[in-house]
């Protein structure tokens, strides 16, 4: 995104040229808009951490913003309780890009998200609106922004935000978000998923959206509930559960390495913001406080300067 003084400035350059400038000073009009990169805002965090929350807060209260989703199982249509999509509601208008949107049955590769997410920042920045990547996919953030042939930092330059819990305090907090789940109806959600005939016979869970925590696990109770006794079939449930419980706080744990090897070996500049007492408070209320001190105004902050500085 450009500051209403910076897009002032392109659009000067994008003017079409008078006719008494001197041929000779095209090149360096040229140079000058090369130099002029438009803003790009990433939020990393391990799964559950407030990611999505954080940039929703941003595009609402701070800088008029369009997000882009680089979760890789959210991209898929479908299966919104188990991959945890952010709903319409907690959206508030914001307009979010690569957000269930894909094939749930094709894979969406990280050649394919930065072929889209540059499309979408081109659009979003031509909106004149701050695109706000956010996503737990570090595989895909590193892909864009180092691996692409240097297209991403050819053109924009990043700022990244990363919300912090820790381990401990958030093993406890997906725990819970994964009953939560279960309430919301996640088993009724995955049913037609199993019952489906393409997918009965299907044990691959390697591609799409068949790669989410809670398809897999949930394999044998589908497979068997209906020819089990009802003992086996709560005992079945319960593994699965248990195991989407385990596989998340793993992934969190995978996705905290990434971050650290992104900061620590890649030597991306990473802004920390350590959200862990907001999980820690007991009320709505202080949470709130919590998380506007904490999280919400230092990145607005940290932002306000990446963009107008
Ligand atoms: P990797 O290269 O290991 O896939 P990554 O950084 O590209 O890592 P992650 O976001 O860490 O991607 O996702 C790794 C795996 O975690 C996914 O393949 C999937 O099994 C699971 N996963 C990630 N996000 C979700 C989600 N929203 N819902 C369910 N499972 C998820």
């Amino acid at each position: 995104m450009t500051t209403t003084t910076i897009s002032m400035f392109m659009s000067r350059l994008t003017q079409p040229l008078t006719n008494n400038v001197p041929i000779s000073n095209v090149p360096k009009l040229n140079v000058m808009r090369q130099i002029q990169k438009e803003k790009v805002v990433l939020i990393m965090g391990a799964t559950g951490a407030g990611k999505s929350k954080l940039s929703v807060d941003l595009a609402t209260l701070c800088f008029p913003s369009e997000i882009i989703n680089s979760d890789k199982i959210q991209v898929y249509e479908g299966l919104d309780i188990v991959t945890n999509k952010i709903s319409k509601q907690e959206q508030k208008g914001v307009p979010h890009h690569l957000l269930g949107t894909q094939d749930p049955n094709i894979d969406f590769t990280s050649y394919d998200f930065c072929d889209m997410s540059l499309g979408a920042i081109d659009s979003i920045t031509r909106r004149e609106h701050l695109p706000i990547i956010v996503g737990g996919s570090n595989s895909y953030l590193e892909a864009l922004i180092d691996d692409d042939d240097y297209k991403f930092r050819s053109r924009y330059e990043f700022c990244c935000l990363w919300v912090d819990v820790k381990m401990g305090v958030l093993d406890s907090y997906v725990q819970k978000r994964v009953d939560q789940m279960l309430l919301n109806g996640m088993v009724n959600e995955l049913r037609p998923f199993f019952n489906n005939n393409n997918n009965i016979n299907n044990k691959d869970y390697s591609i799409g959206i068949r790669k989410a925590i809670g398809v897999p696990e949930f394999d044998e109770y589908f497979r068997k509930e209906d020819v089990v006794d009802e003992e086996t079939k709560q005992r079945l449930l319960d593994e699965a559960i248990n195991e989407v419980k385990v596989n998340t706080c793993n992934l969190a744990r995978k996705q905290y390495g990434k971050i650290q090897r992104l900061r620590n070996v890649k030597r991306w500049k990473i802004h920390r913001l350590d959200a862990t007492p907001v999980f820690q408070k007991h009320g709505q209320e202080e949470a709130n406080k919590a998380w506007n001190k904490l999280v919400l105004e230092p990145s607005a902050m940290i932002i306000a300067k990446f963009l107008y500085n």
